[in-house]
């Protein structure tokens, strides 16, 4: 049995080599070994052993049967013993290739025996050794050879007139066909090859029609072979024009219609080849739409897998059929649809049939038209003209990627495994290959928006930024700071650092500080703005609002006359740029509103029932008709194109006038919305049933994705009725809204009697798949689809103002007041510095504060305090990350000495804390006014198109390169849309994806203090969702190129769920601003542990 010295064959040297390096020698030797071997199997399992005649032909002979007896047989030891011994090397399968390929020279009956020989070689019993026999097939060049011989058989048996030997060698072939058929499953390239060798007709013609009508026998391998032709473009097309639809509609005849792999086999390359457009047509002129109803209307005598597979594959066909207006009258005239609707009342209750009922939901959408979005057109109504000639939208993350992957968090991916089994809405199965077509018409989504500009500079982003990227971290450090002058102009961020000329440090920089620039505008506000002296919505002995919510950490609590910060909250309001349309200021916002009630409990996960239900009624109602005319509610396009609304709108000052509306009741009118405010996205509402709406929600600034963060107002409402919200032009693939979160809900009826805050409502909650393609693709086939959050709830106030959001709402304007007050309530501590200054302008021209907070300083603590910088925001849609920030400012500025000295003894806070202004001003869910994501930007930042990130890292810049000190932690807020709790993510070099960084050892004590220790201090925390991973595609996000370019050992990114917690002492129970502001402190107390 060692063959070590056999030639080494490989795939280049093609057949011609083989032969004429495998010497006469190795194959007697080969044989006698086997023989050998073969005859101690047949000893040690007392078998009768017919001896062989002494010559070697009839050794030969009698191995090669007894080769296919053992091999055949239940002896599991000997058939191992021998299946080892063929899959030892190449040789053995390339002896037995060779003399299959030698004709009849070798004999008809000993032929027979060689093909049952490599039929049992791949027979699925023998497991691995199976799989080693298919990878040596392979690697031996088998098709030309196959080919040979299967040429060499159906001459054989035409030119036959024995019935006996035709009989031998129609076995022949389908043993061989089965061997073939099973390399060809495992051969990629198998399609690839045969249309090189122009074999299609070969394969379609000669051998699938020959032999399929008349041997039974040869129908599993035949199809087989014929799905793996079906798979491939080409040869699918090819197969079309020679007729397979023809062929297969008599295969089916053949098979019959009792369930079983066969007919599962052709249903499958139907699926396959109506891919081509060409070929749907040729389905359907061959009249097998009729055909494949037929199988499907024996559906109920189908189970478990198959019935699932062969749902997958006609849904798959139907899809692809109804791309044409032919295709899509035939399905509805033959009533496939109204057999499908049957089966969605009967489908059977396991998870795995939730994917057909969405596709089932997405080719009914098509059919019936109701498959492209409500909207004249997909981009944001609302434009930026961006800074730039050509501003290239750049999709972050959408572009390339898979539908899963443009999601709304950081590190999106790395979620998945956290409940994709509970994900209801989980992508296509990998037996499906749909997402071919997906890739081919995904180009249109990646088609530059141009937006022209007006003010043409020259600032070109990328015009450096190609070549930076391949250079090492410390030549980019040196390339973005090649404006060193510039640098000096951030010495006016660290005044706290400074000495003063006559040597002494800035005992009180205090003084120095600035306040909000639209504090200034007090003077210029209309006095019409006065009409908030007499809140209703706060009961007369709490008309001062406390910046502390929870007193028992703090020491310094600092009251403010509501009444005063409304007349602020105006004053900004009204003069700040935005470039969506408002005509009010939000209730809520204006009512500084928090949570309502400290506890809230999460729902149950959805119930599946509810989401079939969900989808079943929608196919139900597509399907019959609707009875409901539906009307357009609101909308936000036509608004902005009728220019009386548009001009009358621009000259009022913005204010909020609900507490006087509510209560006004119009019978004639159902529910109104309204979302033209800061932070508001509703783009159209269109009532669909009495008390049902379709709402859309705009995308991002010059954008047509993201969406997922809405915020808008309804009013004339009815209590006690139930109403039903769809938001159909949701982006993302799953949401935390399966798993127990509720939209946020204000009253502001509530409000004004003593009830206010923000609540988590409704029911019947689900998110899932809908019909509606990514209109993004002018190609129907794109079969890329939005999803519905569905929900419903009830008012419990007639004609009340309800304002409905996706998160707790924390808008710039709200930012700005708080951040005046804070600085007027810290004025008269003189154990502090509090700094405000503008960081600069953002795109639209609207400030960006960067706070300062430390103790005072003196000659001594200068020279041993650290810095700690702080971002948040930069994900509008994540308003979570401006509640953790609050927590944190409120715990610096007014903590509890005992916490808070030793904190700002030790360090200097450097804090932005909101990074994306425009896109929070402007309802955006993840950009801003460039379509960019900013988190994507860091690592070459354009002072033009991202001035906040820009100049954000200048300052991180001149802490190393000029002061010399490289931040003890640098830490971005953010919000996670599918995991719970909060959690880090940090950058390890061992965990990189660049092998360079794992040569450099990781600090791990360094690395892990934080999130061990916020482990232990706060209960929203869970250590195990901590990942440390440098993912590539991270590099330019602010944790990655802070890390790399300042080489800051502490760089995060905090997480936090929008939903809640699950697990502690608090589990089950959904995030308020209590827990938010909570998490904010609970990271100040773990910097003390750094
Ligand atoms: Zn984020």
């Amino acid at each position: 049995m060692e063959f070590s010295t056999s030639p080494v064959i490989s795939c280049e040297d093609g057949v011609s080599e083989i032969n004429s390096t495998t010497g006469m020698d190795d194959i007697i030797k080969w044989w006698d070994s086997l023989s050998v071997l073969l005859k101690s199997c047949f000893t040690t399992t007392r078998v009768d052993l017919e001896v062989p005649k002494q010559d070697s032909e009839s050794i030969i002979m009698w191995t090669v049967s007894s080769t296919a007896d053992i091999l055949a047989s239940g002896d599991g030891k000997c058939r191992d013993q021998v299946m080892r011994y063929v899959a030892d090397d190449l040789l053995g399968l390339q002896i037995l290739l060779q003399n299959m390929e030698e004709g009849n020279n070798i004999g008809t009956k000993k032929r027979e025996s060689i093909s049952k020989v490599l039929r049992e070689l791949v027979n699925p019993k023998h497991g691995k050794l199976r799989a080693t026999i298919i990878n040596q097939g392979i690697e031996l060049n088998y098709l030309p050879k196959s080919i040979k011989i299967l040429k060499d058989l159906l001459r054989h048996s035409s030119n036959c007139k024995i019935p006996e030997e035709m009989e031998i060698v129609e076995s022949t072939i389908v043993n061989f066909l089965w061997f073939l058929s099973a390399i060809a499953t495992n051969d990629s390239s198998f399609a690839r090859h045969v249309r090189d060798m122009l074999k299609v007709k070969f394969f379609h013609s000669e051998v699938y029609k020959k032999i399929f009508f008349a041997k039974s026998a040869s129908h599993y391998p035949l199809l087989k072979i014929l799905r793996q032709l079906s798979k491939n473009d080409d040869t699918a097309s090819i197969l079309g024009k020679e007729g397979v639809m023809t062929t297969i509609r008599k295969s089916f005849s053949l098979v019959g219609t009792t369930p079983g792999g066969k007919l599962l086999i052709i249903m499958d390359i139907l699926s396959q080849l109506t891919k081509k457009k060409t070929n749907s047509t040729r389905f359907q002129k061959a009249g097998l739409l009729v055909k494949v109803m037929q199988v499907f209307s024996n559906w109920e005598l189908w189970r478990g897998q198959g019935l699932l597979r062969l749902s997958k594959f006609l849904i798959s066909t139907y899809n692809h059929v109804a791309r044409t207006p032919s295709g899509r009258k035939a399905i509805i005239k033959c009533d496939a649809i109204l057999q499908i609707r049957k089966f969605c009342d009967a489908c059977p209750s396991e998870r795995s049939f939730d994917e057909v009922l969405m596709r089932i939901s997405g080719l009914v959408a098509t059919c019936y038209h109701k498959d492209i979005l409500p909207l004249d057109k997909v981009e944001s109504p609302i434009v930026f003209q961006v800074p730039d000639a050509v501003m290239k939208v750049q999709d972050c993350g959408s572009s390339s990627d898979d539908e899963g992957s443009d999601d709304g968090d950081e590190d999106d991916d790395k979620s998945d495994d956290n409940g994709s089994d509970d994900d209801v809405a989980s992508s296509d199965d990998s037996g499906d290959k749909d997402k071919n077509n997906d890739n081919q018409s995904s180009d249109d989504d990646m088609e530059p928006l141009k937006v022209r500009s007006k003010l043409k500079l020259s600032t070109r982003r990328s015009s450096t930024g190609d070549h930076q990227q391949s250079l090492p971290s410390n030549m980019q450090r040196q390339s973005i700071s090649s404006q060193d002058s510039k640098l000096d102009s951030y010495k006016k961020f660290f005044t706290e650092f400074e000495v003063t000329k006559n040597g002494l440090f800035h005992r009180k920089v205090t003084e120095t500080k600035s306040t909000p620039m639209a504090m200034s505008l007090a003077s210029l506000v209309d006095e019409n703005l006065n009409e908030t002296s007499k809140p209703k919505g706060i009961p007369r002995s709490e008309h001062k609002y406390s910046w502390i919510t929870d007193n028992k950490d703090c020491e310094y609590v600092y009251w403010t006359s509501i009444t005063e910060l409304r007349r602020q909250y105006s004053i900004v309001a009204n003069s700040i740029n935005h470039v969506a349309p408002f005509v009010k200021i939000p209730y809520p916002d204006f009512a500084f509103a928090y949570s309502q009630k400290s506890v809230e409990n999460m729902l149950p996960t959805t119930d599946r029932a509810l989401l079939r239900s969900k989808i079943i009624s929608y196919i139900s109602r597509t399907v019959g008709g609707e009875s409901f005319k539906p009307k357009v509610i609101y909308s936000l396009d036509s608004l902005l194109t009728n220019t009386e609304e548009n001009s009358s709108a621009k000259q009022k000052p913005l204010r909020n006038r609900d507490e006087k509306e509510i209560g006004n009741y119009n019978k004639r009118l159902g529910l109104e919305f309204e979302s033209r405010f800061e932070s508001g996205n509703l783009r159209k509402a269109i009532q669909v049933g009495e008390r049902d709406y379709d709402l859309l929600i705009t995308s991002d600034v010059n954008s047509r994705h993201h969406n997922q963060w809405f915020y808008f107002q309804v009013s004339n409402t009815v209590n006690d009725k139930m109403y039903t919200f769809n938001i159909i032009n949701c982006t993302k693939t799953n949401s935390l809204f399966n798993y127990g979160m509720q939209p946020l809900y204000y009253s502001v009826t509530d409000a004004t009697k003593g009830k206010a805050g923000w609540q988590r409502s409704g029911h019947s909650i689900c998110y899932y798949k809908n019909g509606y393609k990514c209109a993004t693709s002018k190609k129907r086939n794109c079969s890329k689809v939005y999803h519905t959050l569905s929900f419903s709830l009830s008012f419990a106030h007639k004609g009340d103002i309800v304002y409905i959001a996706y998160h707790l709402p924390y808008p710039y304007t709200r930012l700005m007041v708080e951040l005046n007050a804070m600085l007027k309530a810290s004025e008269s501590r003189d154990d502090i510095i509090v700094k405000y200054d503008t960081l600069c302008q953002s795109l639209n021209k609207n400030e960006v504060p960067l706070l300062t907070i430390t103790s005072q300083l003196d000659e001594r603590s200068v020279n041993t305090r650290e810095i700690i910088f702080l971002t948040s925001r930069v994900h509008p849609g994540e308003s979570n990350a401006n509640w953790v920030m609050k927590g944190i400012l409120e715990f610096l500025l007014f903590g509890k000495t005992s916490h808070v000295q030793a904190l700002l003894k030790k360090y200097v806070f450097k804090i932005v804390p909101m990074l994306n202004v425009e896109g929070v001003i402007n309802g955006c869910h993840r950009c801003g006014l460039t379509s960019e994501d900013l988190n994507r930007c860091w690592k070459m930042p354009s002072e033009i198109l991202h001035p906040t990130i820009f100049h954000t890292k200048m300052l991180i810049e001149y802490c190393c390169k000029i002061l010399n000190l490289t931040p003890a932690l640098y830490c971005d807020l953010h919000g996670h849309s599918r995991r719970k709790n909060c959690f880090f993510y940090g950058c390890s070099f061992s965990k990189s994806w660049q092998n360079k960084d794992k040569l450099e050892l990781d600090d791990s004590k360094c690395l892990l203090s934080l999130p061990e220790s916020m482990d232990r201090i706060s209960s929203a925390f869970c250590l195990s969702y901590c990942n440390y991973d440098v993912r590539k595609s991270r590099e330019t996000t602010a944790r990655v190129a802070v890390w790399r370019d300042y080489r800051i050992p502490r760089s995060y990114t905090l997480e936090c769920s929008y939903c809640g917690f699950d697990r502690g002492q608090f589990k089950g129970i959904a995030f308020g601003t209590n827990h938010l502001l909570e998490i904010g402190k609970d990271l100040c107390k773990s910097c003390l542990e750094l």
